[in-house]
């Protein structure tokens, strides 16, 4: 056994042979994987290993088709060619018009990673399916790349072709131990000795906390148990001479596929159990959980109904095992949040079908620091503090329960909630409030107007419409509050502020007292990474502020790019919450609950300075994401209430109104703001994403070696404001941009622009096309909606307003 090698990959299912394997294609030879047994011996070996091409992102797309393709590479290997039965297709079934718009949606979206579905109707599912029923059925989302493969020899060819290629895996080897050196190297120890190493990878299936463990890391993974049956030959089958496409039903939770000439059936039934949570005995290995059958009932009524030739034949197995969930379903793929040189590919629910496309990705941020999609939807630092064991177990729960039920927009599911709030949450719950969670946080969506108020959740304008309306309308004429928790805020202390900042950021940084500037923050690829606004407060710490979601990610980004500088880094995040005042009365009202000089000419746009609202302490800045004369008053929670208190009542003579998220949304969209990780990607460097403004090329900054080649090559896509010529939907993210049938581009926003009256979206399309007046189609729910590019920020143009 090596004692020293680059990577330590600990755990021989899907996810470690993928990760293995894929190391090996990026160029680290010198890598091990260590497998406390055999090979598959976890999850692994009994999966019904289905493998689809549906995600419910590009990057998720983008991916599974790596899957795909590969998994038909390893088919064709005559040296060890593996079972894999490529495109059977699948059908996943509809009962509702929403879940069709959804199919409808998706289809648009896989469309422009080169991903054909087909939405058919109920007769069509049936000719495809020959041993289906279309009692309750619209129609389906066909997949035709649908298939499933044989675990055991996947995880084999992949393993030999890393073998082949350099890479040492270690089988009867138990990981027992992990320490980091002071160089951030790791020993791994193992009951055969101790290996040295540059990077390891947690691939731990339902172990996963174990080797966390050793590390002090606590990851948001749960298992649950999950059962499949496989019958005795169907008539049906034999007789139809072709084999049966899959099929997924979100209307009865179960999945179905072809073994021999019978079925596999799997369910997700509502009566779910989680597994291991007070510990797995270190005996589990190649095992399974105890069947249980008297659980499914429920679904596997249904799946009868559906299919009524399962009520002639026999059960031959059973298989129930652990399958591990997160809090949001997908699956953890990245950097371990807090370790420097320390990665996890945990989590995966669907590993045999996407662990090819995952381990890919992995391989290639471990190599080169990122990968060819934006991975955000899987990075592990996606969930913060709030994402302990018992709120993981929750959501699991109800993940599970709605396994094939994919989210419509706007729609937040209630396990778990609420997770984090401040004082004023309950406030505005009384005040009628909706909320939507945003890195865990509550946060004020809108405000009904009537208690039982409802929206139907849909890809359709809701009901909910009017309502937002009404509210950016206030915010317009008078004055708006709103409550923005969670945003993520660093304080940076020590001589090296600026420098640092400087540094990191690809724009000039505000070295001025009681100045606010927004900057950029690149990656060594040059394309963009964060966004911060910079505060100088003055006598003060310089504050980072950034998007909610981003508070794991910016800490682990300014940590591990300050070595040489003397700074340190402290998180105000959960400690303090914003208050927006926006609107043209905002400085009276201010003015009336905050002693000192508010004007202009005293405190224009884009100055921050200390001041006391009411009582309250308060950091006050004039920023506005609305596109209004606004002030974001930043107070600490244990006097939030005491602020909100004094603004409500300065306000009254004002006729202040509180407003939510959705109002905001609407308006920075008509201000051609942009949403970190909507529209500001990874893929895409900051002349493609129309940041030129906020680029200088005459100073030197992380990532400018490789913008300067990306500026030579020019662009691949620009991002560019769309106006979209319909009044009942606006697009959503991932839909295709189009011309004469070709995909040029994809939306990465969209909304309503209440105070323009426009259907507004963002899109990064082929750059030939970004010139504005250019007419293109968007494919919105399966119609061709012709759309133009205008000029970005199409509300006060010259951004007279919040400089009054
Ligand atoms: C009944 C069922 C049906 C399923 N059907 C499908 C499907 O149709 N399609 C699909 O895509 N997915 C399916 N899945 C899910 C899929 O099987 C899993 O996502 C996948 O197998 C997980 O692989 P993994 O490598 O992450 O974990 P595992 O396969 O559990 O591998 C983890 C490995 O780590 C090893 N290990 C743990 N601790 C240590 C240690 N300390 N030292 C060394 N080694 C260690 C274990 O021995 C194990 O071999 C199904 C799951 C179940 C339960």
């Amino acid at each position: 056994m090596k004692t020293q090698t680059r990577a330590v990959v600990i755990g021989g299912g899907i996810a470690g042979c993928s990760t293995l394997y894929h190391l090996t294609q990026e160029g680290w030879t010198d890598v091990v994987l260590v497998e406390r047994d055999e090979l598959t011996s976890g999850t692994t070996w009994h999966s019904a290993a289905q493998v689809t091409n549906f995600g419910m992102n590009q990057t998720m797309v983008g991916l599974k088709t790596h899957s795909i393709n590969l998994y038909q590479e390893l088919r064709d290997d005559p040296d060890y060619p593996v079972q894999y039965n490529h495109g059977d297709g699948g059908i996943r079934l509809a009962n509702t018009e929403a879940q069709m718009d959804g199919y409808r949606h998706f289809a648009s979206m896989a469309r422009g990673m080169g991903v054909e579905f087909e939405v058919i109707d109920a007769e069509e599912c049936a000719r495809r399916h020959p041993l289906i029923s279309t009692d309750n059925l619209l129609g389906g989302l066909w997949d035709g790349n649908d298939g499933d493969i044989d675990p055991a020899s996947l995880c084999q060819a992949l393993a030999r072709r890393a073998r082949k290629a350099g890479a040492e895996v270690y089988r009867q080897t138990n990981v027992i131990g992990l320490t980091q050196l002071k160089d951030d190297s790791w020993i791994v120890h193992t009951d055969k000795g101790d290996i040295s190493c540059e990077v390891l990878v947690n691939a731990c299936g339902y172990r996963v906390n174990e080797v966390g463990a050793m590390m002090g890391v606590h990851h948001p993974v749960a298992s649950m148990e999950h059962q499949y049956f496989v019958t005795d030959e169907i008539p049906g089958i034999v007789a139809a001479d072709h084999r049966m496409p899959l099929l997924r039903c979100p209307i009865s939770d179960y999945y179905c596929r072809q073994e021999k000439n019978g079925l596999l059936l799997g369910f997700y039934e509502q009566d779910c159990k989680t597994w291991g949570m007070d510990g797995i005995s270190p005996d589990f290995s190649n095992d399974l959980c105890p069947d249980d059958l008297d659980r499914i009932t429920d679904v596997l009524e249904g799946a009868f109904a559906r299919m009524p030739a399962l009520t002639e034949v026999g059960i031959k197995n059973v298989v129930n095992g652990p399958i591990t969930y997160t809090i949001d379903g997908a699956p953890l793929v990245g950097p371990i949040p807090g370790k420097r040189n320390a990665f996890c590919i945990i989590g995966l629910r669907a590993g045999l079908g996407e662990g090819g496309g995952h381990g890919w990705l992995l391989a290639q941020q471990i190599v080169h620091g990122e990968a060819c999609y934006d991975t955000w939807c899987l990075d592990p630092r996606r969930f913060t503090g709030h994402g302990n064991v018992e709120l993981t177990a929750l959501k699991a729960i109800e993940d599970y329960q709605n396994e094939f039920r994919f989210h419509f927009p706007n729609e937040h599911r209630p396990a778990g909630r609420p997770m984090k709030t401040t004082p004023l949450t309950p406030v505005l719950a009384a005040a009628g409030a909706e909320f939507t969670v945003v890195n865990g946080w509550e946060r004020a969506e809108y405000f009904k107007p009537a208690p039982d108020f409802e929206v139907t959740h849909g890809f359709q304008f809701d009901e909910a419409f009017d309502v937002v309306a009404e509210e950016v309308k206030a915010v317009q004429a008078g004055v708006g509050l709103a409550e923005v928790n969670g945003f993520n805020r660093i304080e940076i202390t020590g001589p090296d502020a600026h420098d640092f900042l400087d540094h990191v950021i690809c724009g000039r940084v505000t070295r001025k007292a009681g100045k606010v500037g927004l900057g950029y923050l690149l990656n060594e690829h040059g394309c963009v990474k964060g966004e911060a606004t910079i505060a100088n407060i003055p006598e003060g710490p310089v504050w980072y502020g950034s998007a909610a979601a981003a508070e794991w990610h910016d800490m682990d980004w300014l940590r591990a790019h300050a070595d040489g500088f003397d700074v340190s880094f402290q998180s105000l995040t959960n400690e303090w919450t914003i208050l927006v005042l926006g609107g043209p009365k905002a400085r009276d009202v201010l003015s009336a609950a905050s002693r000192g000089d508010w004007s202009a000419a005293v405190f224009p746009w884009l100055s921050v300075r200390r001041a006391f609202v009411g009582t309250a302490p308060a950091v006050v800045m004039s920023v506005s994401f609305s596109g209004e004369l606004a002030y974001e008053i930043h107070v600490p929670n244990n006097q939030l209430y005491a602020a909100y208190l004094a603004l409500r009542a300065a306000g009254e003579a004002h006729g202040l109104r509180l407003f939510g998220a959705r109002a905001v949304e609407s308006m920075r969209m008509e201000k051609g703001y942009l949403h970190w990780k909507a529209d500001l990607i990874t893929e895409f460097d900051p002349f493609e994403t129309g940041l030129d403004r906020f680029v200088k090329m005459d100073k030197d900054f992380l990532g400018k070696a490789a913008l300067e080649v990306r500026q030579a090559k020019g662009p691949v896509a620009k991002l560019v404001s769309l106006q979209i010529d319909s009044t009942t939907s606006h697009a959503q993210p991932g839909a295709s941009v189009m011309q004469d049938n070709s995909v040029v581009g994809t939306v990465t926003s969209g909304d309503w622009g209440h105070r323009v009256g426009m259907n507004l979206a963002y899109a990064f399309v082929r750059p030939d096309l970004a010139a504005q007046g250019t007419e293109i189609t968007v494919d919105m729910l399966g119609e061709t909606v012709r759309c133009r590019v205008i000029a970005p920020g199409p509300y006060d143009p010259e951004t007279t307003r919040p400089r009054a």
